[in-house]
């Protein structure tokens, strides 16, 4: 074991709180919200009330202004219990940090205290049916009228998209301009002429709501502009980095708990005769893959580290979201090897986190997406 040094005793007691809440409060009710394709909306409010949301939130609108490692810690419970229907980490550690780092006081004022009570649930909207990975090819528009935007388009795959009250909608305000034309806006729910689609129909995560949405002449007042105009992609640039470290950190937590479950699972299944575990297959199997997690631990914590002090720069936050979105999903692979049949039934935790974790290497900017970043940092003059 190479000691974890991200954590105080602080985080730890924090820790303790949230996974006992997750066992009381989520894992009674979580396969039922698979079936209903999302959780109840009161585990939002539940979370509220536990401080579990938006812990970096400034003090001065209701907020708690903890370090990341918070953040952190709960996603790794989440990533530990493989309950992936619960969209706190879009929330807390990629929407809310727009209008905490972009938003202006009034912004602030008018929605965090919601945020962090969980009566407001948030989304962030880039994706469209056209276009994922190209962001700055992105067709919805919003065209300045008056004190006002005009908001037209679609979205698609947007997490927490059912239980969204307020979304940040990626948009072109200058359509020509490229990358200097998009910027991002605060879209209330209820807007008119904002539709919500249906809760899209996934291979995994399945009681995360996922979804389209809609702008149809959504009248969205000038004053939830965020930030500066045409800045947008700029922002999206700056945020990503800690996206795709909390996907790190849930990925390898998720390793490490799926690592756990086979070895219990080998120890007691029997073939031939014999306890699984017993086989050399099984064990240099297990070997390689605890040797791999360790690595992956120390890699994903020392980026967690540089983020406390800001440090952690966009290529190496991308290494970490591909190796370790990579590793998970082939760890899971491997155990459900090892779990044979069982491996493969929808009741088994490794049956789901194999299918929940596949997403993993898509979202937050593909894989693909990681290594042209990686490279172009590489092959940059000077
Ligand atoms: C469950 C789920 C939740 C999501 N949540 C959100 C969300 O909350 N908000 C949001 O905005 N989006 C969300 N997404 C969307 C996600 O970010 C996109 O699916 C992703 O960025 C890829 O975009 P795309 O699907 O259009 O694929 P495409 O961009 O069409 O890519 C298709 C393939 O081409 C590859 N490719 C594309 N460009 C290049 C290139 N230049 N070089 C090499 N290969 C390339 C890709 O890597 C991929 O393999 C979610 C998706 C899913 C499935």
């Amino acid at each position: 074991m190479i000691p974890r040094t991200v954590f105080t005793e602080e985080h730890e007691q924090f820790r303790d709180t949230v996974r006992k809440f997750l066992e009381h409060e989520v894992a009674p009710h979580h396969a039922q919200w698979e079936k209903e394709g999302q959780v109840d909306r009161t585990l939002w409010t539940k979370a509220g009330e536990m401080g579990f949301l938006c812990p970096q939130a400034p003090e001065a609108f209701g907020g708690l202004e903890l370090d990341f490692g918070y953040n952190a810690i709960v996603d790794e419970e989440i990533g530990r219990t493989g309950f992936t229907g619960i969209g706190w980490g879009l929330h807390s550690d990629i929407a809310v940090p727009y209008i905490v780092n972009y938003g202006t006081d009034e912004q602030k004022d008018k929605y965090l205290r919601r945020c962090i009570s969980g009566e407001v649930v948030t989304a962030i909207a880039m994706t469209e049916p056209g276009t994922g990975s190209d962001l700055q090819s992105v067709r919805t528009t919003a065209v300045r009228n008056g004190d006002h935007y005009v908001l037209n388009g679609s979205k698609t795959f947007i997490t927490n998209g059912q239980h969204a009250d307020l979304v940040i909608v990626v948009a072109k305000t200058d359509p020509n301009a490229g990358a200097a034309g998009v910027s991002l806006l605060l879209v209330e729910a209820d807007s008119p002429g904002f539709k919500k689609g249906t809760n899209l129909d996934k291979v995994g995560m399945k009681a995360q709501d996922t979804s389209e949405l809609f702008f149809d002449d959504v009248r969205v007042p000038a004053e939830n502009l965020l930030g500066a105009e045409g800045q947008g992609f700029i922002y999206l640039m700056q945020e990503l980095p800690q996206e795709r470290l909390s996907v790190a950190i849930s990925a390898i937590a998720n390793a490490e708990a799926a690592l756990g479950w086979t070895v219990d699972y080998v120890k007691e299944r029997k073939a031939f005769g014999r306890p699984v575990s017993s086989f050399q297959n099984t064990q240099f199997k297990l070997a390689e893959l605890s040797s791999e997690c360790t690595a992956m631990r120390v890699f994903v914590d020392r980026c967690l580290e540089l983020h406390y002090s800001k440090q952690l720069d966009v290529a190496t936050a991308a290494k970490a979201k591909l190796l370790a979105t990579d590793f998970q999903c082939k760890l899971l692979d491997e155990c459900v090897q090892l779990h044979g049949g069982y491996g493969y039934m929808w009741e088994y935790p490794i049956a789901r986190a194999w299918a929940d974790a596949r997403v993993q290497r898509i979202y937050a900017g593909t894989n693909e997406i990681m290594k042209l970043i990686i490279s172009r940092e590489m092959l940059k003059d000077g």
